[in-house]
């Protein structure tokens, strides 16, 4: 008679050290090409291109604050 044993691995992904957790960082840049703005982040988002500089800033804003980091 064999048993079966099932082994959960459990292994933690939160940081052992407390207060070390930090946000991601999220620094807007806009960029033109041609006529067009878009705004990237690095954290890897990026608005769709516009014609408009001032759109492109607020969608970068707006990235920002859904995101809870201050614009700036
Ligand atoms: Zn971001």
């Amino acid at each position: 008679m064999a048993r079966r044993v099932t082994v959960n691995h459990v292994h933690s992904e939160l940081p052992a050290v407390p207060g070390a957790v930090r946000m991601p960082e999220h620094r807007v840049a806009i960029s033109e090409r041609g006529s067009f703005c878009f705004a990237t982040c690095t954290c890897g988002w990026f608005s769709p291109a516009r014609r408009s500089r001032d759109l492109a800033r607020r969608e970068a804003d707006d990235h920002l604050t859904d995101n809870g980091a201050a614009p700036g």
